[in-house]
């Protein structure tokens, strides 16, 4: 499965969502019923798990949108089979355990009643079950108490007689540390993006020269110009210039999505050196030193995450400066953006 929300990362869902029916993924995974819409307009049929919870005003729309929901109670699946069978249509559904994030599914403990419950109901067919991890990238003990809590239900319900199409636990770092959690279906996000989940464990290292980040985030340099010693910049004037320096204007802001905060710390690559920024940044431009970039003129390249000359920013690097993860980076970069597709070369 691979997972789309939040607009494919950030990237663009229905170009995403192309590029992934070309190559052939089994299932989508979004949040809500309009990011499967999107996928639909792409093209139709093809199977949607929506990881989240359906509202009960979503419930026909699901069903006739042909998403298969995930269910974590049994009010929840009741609800599905009584507008399924006023629809004459069958539901498709994943059930969901919670072994340890505590967000949706049912307590692994109730989890056998449940499902002998809904597999009782009318018009729905269980497709699936799955958990979650709540730390797979930084806590090997507590994904171990996962893993196992799952494990042992499935036991216990192979044990009963009852098996799924689909058994699913692995998000990124679930595939990148827990391989004894793989079963028949994973659903990674971030790493289908090129980007680690950030954490102490580390990865292995052919997934480190394998993973490719398809994302790159540039601006422009609008103005540059030269200032005195004791210039004070941008607003609230938080910045005093130390010395002569050159400074450039860029095409880019908070409201292109660039966190406010990464300020403090965060660089941008212009003629491919680090640069600064000063002050605060602003909703549509930001002031960076480019006192070591003599060549730096209206119209230059940006990266603000990508690769240019020797350097290359991360959307992992860019998080750590913003004191956030790499998907709320990405996620963030505002739809003013434009997206451009590059093909097999991209980035
Ligand atoms: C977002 C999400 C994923 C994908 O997570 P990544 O860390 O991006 O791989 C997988 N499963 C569920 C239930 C999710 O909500």
């Amino acid at each position: 499965m691979t997972v789309v929300k939040a607009d494919a990362y950030g990237h663009g869902l229905r170009q995403i969502a192309t590029l992934l029916m070309q190559s052939g993924t089994d299932i989508f995974g979004v949040a809500n019923l309009n990011e499967a819409r999107d996928i639909r307009a792409v093209g139709r049929g093809w199977p949607i798990l929506m990881l989240g919870a359906c509202l009960p005003d979503e419930i026909e729309r699901a069903i006739k949108d042909n998403v298969m929901p995930t269910l974590s109670s049994m009010s929840e699946a009741r609800h599905f089979s009584r507008v399924a069978k006023r629809l004459k249509r069958t539901v498709t559904a994943h059930i969901k355990v919670d072994t340890g994030m505590g967000r949706l599914g049912a307590p692994c403990s109730e989890a056998p009643q449940l499902i002998e419950s809904i597999s009782n109901l009318p018009n729905i067919t269980i497709a699936g079950l799955y958990t979650h991890y709540a730390s797979a990238e930084s806590d090997a003990p507590l994904s171990r108490t996962q893993r196992t809590s799952f494990l042992q239900l499935l036991n216990k319900l192979k044990a009963a007689g009852r098996s799924f199409e689909y058994i699913h636990m692995n998000n990124s770092a679930g595939l990148l540390h827990e391989r004894k959690s793989n079963h028949n279906l994973a659903r990674p996000g971030l790493l289908v993006y090129g980007v680690m989940p950030t954490g102490p464990r580390r990865p292995p290292a052919i997934m480190k020269r394998h993973i490719r980040p398809a994302l790159s985030w540039k601006c422009r340099v609008s103005l540059v110009k030269s200032i005195a010693k004791g210039t004070k910049l941008s607003y609230g004037q938080t910045y005093t210039s130390k010395r002569t320096m050159r400074v450039a204007t860029l095409t880019a802001g908070y409201g292109d999505g660039y966190h406010y905060s990464a300020q403090r710390e965060a660089r941008v690559l212009i003629g491919g050196r680090l640069c600064p920024i000063l002050g605060h940044i602003t909703m549509d431009q930001m002031i960076v030193d480019v006192s070591r970039v003599k060549t730096t003129k209206t119209g230059d390249e940006v990266v603000l995450i990508g690769k240019q000359g020797k350097h290359n920013i991360t959307a992992n690097q860019l998080a750590k400066w913003a004191n956030t993860i790499p998907c709320e980076i990405l996620t963030a970069i505002a739809y003013r953006v434009p997206r451009v597709y590059r093909g097999g070369q991209a980035a």
